[in-house]
């Protein structure tokens, strides 16, 4: 079955009272049958609340089935899955290598937190694919990705990358936030461990904050969620319900979102105040050929240069804007947009672009209205 299909069947109950959603199920303390079974409870008997009840399971069954993985860890934001499978995958003495444009506060964690525990990170320029095993030495123990990545949307090439890093024993992690591990399906391509905010598209209506982990095989299953119990991380389950029923409506909102994204992404191409578009599914985007190889489709996501433009312009023409509202997150039904200037951080690389960089987020709007939103946007700063 087709992934729109798969979406409205995953993670449903199938019992005999008929329910289509299963239910909000709360609790921390859980009965033993009996007093043998209090401290030797058969697998599968979940012993208490906080590794998550029915609700949990189904979400986590969902997200397991729909990235053809072994398992599935919840965590209270996106950024806790980044430093979740970060934290599964090291330990004292390790490097880790980043790609450079990976979110920025992945960045801080493994800049401020994990130096704490002897693990160093190392950063990488973003557009890498099988070169990277130059960089890879005997500290090395994770490799994370973004692709494409935060504001400025380089890609890597992944399944080169996972190779290499198979052969070398490194495990592999991916921020795959962008494509909600519908479009792109990072275990297929040999990644260890899909890290994703649900925050984003899953959850769909910029009313919840969780993450979600799937790991590629039992192994890698085991040490995540060995890693994810031993600190004690939990989501509360009126939230992993709400992540759920994003989840049923995702494509069709993402496939609206994307088609909207390329018809501006267009429009604004037209524009003599427009530089690069920096959209992987566009023809302007540097990437583009990894995309169409390894996409199946995109998201409403992207940035633009306007080459000559500085801060004080970029503010006045999102100040101008009406529809579009400033704000970080994304992914929801409402469109944003964001100048990424005072943000855009790099350790090895510089993103050069000249001008300012826009990143828009495209909802559910009328294209039309964003496009007439866009052009009072030009107007004020003509
Ligand atoms: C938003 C985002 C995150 C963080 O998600 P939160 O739920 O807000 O913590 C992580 N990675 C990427 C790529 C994001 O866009």
């Amino acid at each position: 079955m087709k992934d729109e299909t798969r979406l409205t069947r995953l993670g449903r109950p199938h019992d005999e009272r008929g329910q289509v959603n299963p239910s909000v199920a709360r609790g921390s303390t859980m009965l033993a049958p009996s007093a043998a079974e209090l401290y030797d409870f058969p697998p599968g008997r979940v012993h208490y609340g906080r590794v998550g009840l029915e609700t949990h399971q189904a979400l986590r069954g969902a997200l397991t089935e729909l990235q053809g993985g072994a398992g599935c860890a919840l965590t209270s934001s996106g950024l806790m899955a980044n430093t979740l499978s970060i934290l599964a995958s090291v330990e004292a003495g390790g490097t880790v290598l980043a790609a450079d444009c990976i979110y920025g506060p992945v960045r801080n964690f493994l800049l401020t937190t994990m130096p704490k525990f002897g693990v160093k990170t190392e950063f990488f320029a973003p557009r890498m694919g099988a070169e990277i095993a130059d960089l890879i030495t005997d500290e090395t123990q994770a490799i994370l990705l973004e692709s494409p990545g935060s504001l400025t949307m380089e890609m890597q090439d992944i399944p080169a990358i996972a190779r290499v890093a198979r052969e070398k024993g490194v495990i592999t992690i991916i921020d795959d936030t962008w494509s909600a591990g519908l479009t792109l399906k990072p275990l297929q391509l040999g990644v260890d461990y899909a890290a994703q905010a649900l925050t984003k598209y899953v959850g769909g209506h910029s009313d919840l904050l969780m993450g979600a982990v799937v790991a590629r095989d039992e192994a890698l299953f085991a040490r995540l969620q060995a890693t994810e119990r031993s600190f004690g991380f939990h989501t509360a389950p009126d939230d992993v319900y709400l992540a759920l029923r994003g989840l049923r409506s995702m494509a069709v909102r993402m496939e609206r979102s994307f088609a909207s994204s390329m018809a501006i992404a267009d429009w604004l191409k037209s524009r003599p105040e427009t530089g690069r578009i920096l959209h992987p599914a566009h023809a302007d985007h540097p990437d583009n050929a990894l995309f169409q190889r390894d996409f199946t489709g995109g998201c409403g996501l992207f940035s633009v240069e306007f080459p000559g433009w500085d801060i004080p312009k970029s503010e006045r023409f999102l100040d101008a804007l009406d529809v579009f509202g400033m704000g970080f997150s994304w992914g929801g039904y409402e469109s944003l947009a964001i100048h990424c200037d005072p943000q855009l951080k790099r350790t090895r690389t510089t993103h050069r672009h000249d001008g300012a960089l826009i990143r828009f987020a495209i909802g559910l709007e009328a294209p039309e209205d964003l496009i007439a939103d866009l052009e009072r946007g030009f107007a004020a700063v003509a």
